[in-house]
């Protein structure tokens, strides 16, 4: 018999546990192991999708000086309120300028991704 001891004992108790409950979960449900895989690989490309927008978006630059202007999400929650539309604001990480945007965030990754197709063609 294989020792299970040696196999598990890198791996806290408690999720040990939890994937004792999930297995349960999942045996009750009908899903196997590779519907599991398929959804954990589909939420992956999920995230990496999500984080190339985010990566898009912050690669603008200053027009006064030319540095990186990271997009900073604003009234997202009640620490970041501003007491207006605003959605975002690009802030110059060397000088300090500020640009405020009330569009939606997703059309400004979209927008700043034609944007820099249009200045690779031109
Ligand atoms: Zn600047």
């Amino acid at each position: 018999m294989a020792d299970i001891g040696a196999a598990i004992k890198k791996y806290p108790f408690g999720r040990i546990q939890d994937l004792l409950v999930l297995y349960e979960l999942l045996r009750r449900d009908g899903i196997d192991i590779d519907d599991l895989r398929e959804h954990v690989a589909a939420r992956r490309e999920a995230i990496a999708r999500s984080v190339q927008m985010r990566s898009a978006v912050v690669s603008r630059r200053c027009p006064d000086c030319g540095h990186r202007m990271p997009l900073l999400p604003v009234n997202t929650g009640p620490r970041d309120q501003t007491g207006d539309d605003s959605t975002a604001v690009w802030i110059c990480q060397r000088c300090g300028h500020e640009e405020w945007t009330d569009q939606p965030i997703e059309f400004i990754a979209r927008d700043n991704r034609a944007g820099k197709r249009g200045c690779k063609n031109g």
